[in-house]
């Protein structure tokens, strides 16, 4: 195939689009592969498209290999699937809603594991039906909050999502181990430097979770990992609950005046200058129990404070909290929510009146950190007064414990193989075990080998294929443009004749006739009256690997050849130039 660039339909700009900040983005625009409809909402111009459709092809093909089957569900869908697994309320704000013109309410599908369930308990109904894979590869649609970086987070994107049907857990335990196969071998075809990490569920539900995240450092998510292994999405760093201590030393709890100690750090201050430790130590922030008060808001719009009480050296992580409390949403505690509760003395909260007798009636829930018979000082829930030696166990007591609290460089991993770093990444794919949620929701039941009727058991598995592009632009640019690996690249050679006069355009079009007689796809710059100097700055910028150029070397029979990965170039005598680019291409 040819692609002759005086007709093709694009447009590459000079200037980067106002909206960018990531370089995928300003790339994917300048270089005409996309454009913007609407806020996260994008148009694939013809050279994205052939990116995109490479993309979905690798996918595609890996799937297939793993037996699944592929199908296509609308994206317009009805309310009363939606409804039934609970999702048309926790969705909350992130689902597009409609309705129709009998007034009957509609949705524009943000994932299918709804339509999936019901499909197969249209079709099937015996054990000897299953393992069933099935997926699909269509526009998924979620009113996202932050749309950001193009196509990078959408509001309508390309997902790849399949689903694995079960009659047990050893099933679906194969079916996840094949997907997870599956996942590794499209991901080092896309060319992404990768992790696999352990993943929470979100709203799905369902037990065991991974992510593959491309590791990129303008990634939104956070993942941490240890020399022996141990790797992880900070939202899912499980922190063991710390093994009880003896606190039959401890002093009772003392209530002592600390005014102007709103802060952990003028509180430490007060401590060492007033209240000296009888060990010889100073206080640390370490010893103080830190209460943070947020708002919940949950799907229908219903608010529930919660109290988090957290060793005071440690922050509360907003994204941990909101996987911990998903579907429902974190916002701040108010002046207006302080005032409803009295008997919360801003800066100075404690577990009195949160832990114990809870007389706030605030849900209380604490850092696993915090271990029974461990001692603290924390607010004494009047103002300017703070409480020593209050134990937990002792004094007071929670509703439970909650993975909150910053993870942090160097805290020791949670299966002890060593100190954790972290790292930014991008989600690319998701597999989890869903397990019986669906199939209960919506009663999708088999015939066991013994005639006995049982739910079915799933898998649900995501790439986010329209993501993949901006990711694969983002770890393969440089300051002049993009750098597409070959099997991704809209094309396999960029052929740029150059010249005034009409022999190298004769000798190009002559390449690029004998190169698509070899199976190779050309995108051939035969613009005339356009200079040389535009037309390298548009190869460049388009990123297709490999760049041949005939112009002035054709005098002396040479076509230069460019590789844009290694920035190196040679010239190739005109008879082997073909052979050339077709050995470069097919390696
Ligand atoms: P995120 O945490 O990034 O919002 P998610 O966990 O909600 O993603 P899943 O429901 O697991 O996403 O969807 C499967 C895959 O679809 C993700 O791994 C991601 O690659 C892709 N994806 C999800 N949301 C978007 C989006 N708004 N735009 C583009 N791709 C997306
Ligand atoms: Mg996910």
């Amino acid at each position: 195939m040819i692609l002759r660039m005086s007709s093709l339909f694009l447009r590459t700009l000079r200037e980067d689009p106002a909206d960018a900040e990531v370089p995928s983005h300003r790339l994917l625009v300048r270089a005409g592969y996309i454009r913007r409809a609407a806020p996260g909402i994008y148009t694939w111009l013809p050279l994205g498209l052939r990116v995109l459709r490479n993309v979905e092809n690798i996918v595609r093909d890996e799937m297939n290999k793993i037996g699944a089957q592929e199908l296509v569900f609308p994206a317009l869908l009805p309310r009363e699937p939606y409804e039934a697994t609970g999702r048309w309320t926790e969705y909350g704000p992130n689902l597009f809603r409609l309705k129709d013109r009998k007034g009957a309410d509609m949705l524009l599908g943000p994932t299918h594991e709804e339509m999936f369930t019901l499909v197969v308990k249209d079709l099937y109904s015996s054990y000897k039906d299953l393992p069933l894979s099935i997926y699909q590869i269509q526009n998924k649609y979620r009113d996202e909050a932050r749309p950001r970086a193009g196509v990078l987070r959408g509001r309508e994107f390309v997902m790849k999502d399949s689903y694995s049907f079960d009659i047990d857990q050893d099933g679906l335990q194969a079916s996840y181990e094949l997907h997870r196969k599956a996942y590794i071998a499209i991901f080092d075809r896309l060319g992404f430097d990768y992790v696999i990490v352990k993943a929470m569920s979100g709203a799905m539900g369902g037990s065991a979770s991974e992510e593959f995240l491309a590791i990129a450092e303008n990634g939104e998510d956070t993942f941490v990992r240890s020399p022996g292994g141990y790797a992880a999405n900070v939202e899912a760093v499980v922190v063991s609950q710390a093994a009880p201590v003896d606190a039959s030393g401890v002093p009772a709890a003392e209530v002592v005046d600390t005014p102007d100690t709103p802060t952990i750090d003028t509180l430490v201050d007060a401590l060492n200058a007033k209240h000296p430790r009888t060990d010889g130590r100073e206080w640390t922030a370490a010893d103080t129990l830190k209460n943070v008060l947020v708002m919940l808001v949950n799907p229908d719009g219903s608010r529930e404070p919660l109290a988090i009480g957290v060793p005071g050296d440690r922050a509360i992580d907003e994204k941990r909290l909101g996987a911990q409390v998903e579907p429902a949403e974190v916002v701040a505690f108010e002046e207006a929510d302080f005032a409803k509760h009295p008997e919360l003395a801003k800066g100075y909260i404690g577990p009195g009146v949160l832990g114990a007798e809870n007389t706030s009636k605030i849900r209380y829930l604490l850092d696993p950190r915090i271990a029974e018979g461990s001692a603290w000082v924390t607010g004494a829930d009047k103002t300017g007064f703070h409480v020593l030696n209050l134990v937990y166990g002792r004094d007071f007591t929670a509703d439970g414990t909650i993975q909150a609290a910053e993870v942090r460089d160097g805290d020791e991993a949670p299966d002890g193989s060593g100190p954790l770093s972290s790292a930014r990444g991008i989600e690319m794919g998701h597999i989890f075990q869903l397990g019986k949620k669906y199939a209960e929701a919506l009663d999708l039941k088999v015939l066991d080998q013994n005639g006995k009727l049982v739910t079915v058991t799933m898998g649900s598995y995501g790439v986010g294929v329209t993501r993949a592009v901006a990711a694969i632009a983002e770890g393969n640019h440089d300051e002049l443009g993009l750098i597409w690996p070959r099997e991704i690249a809209p094309a396999d050679i960029h052929l740029v004749a150059t010249g005034k006069d009409s022999a190298p355009f004769e000798a190009a079009a002559k390449i690029a006739a004998e190169l698509e007689a070899r199976g190779l796809t050309v995108l051939y710059d035969d613009r005339e009256k356009v200079t040389a100097g535009v037309k390298f700055k548009d190869a460049e910028l388009l990123g297709v690997p490999t760049i041949a150029v005939v112009g002035k070397g054709l005098t002396d029979g040479v076509v230069e050849v460019k590789d844009r990965r290694s920035n190196t170039r040679v010239d190739v005598p005109l008879a082997e130039v073909v052979d050339h680019l077709v050995s470069a291409v097919r390696g």
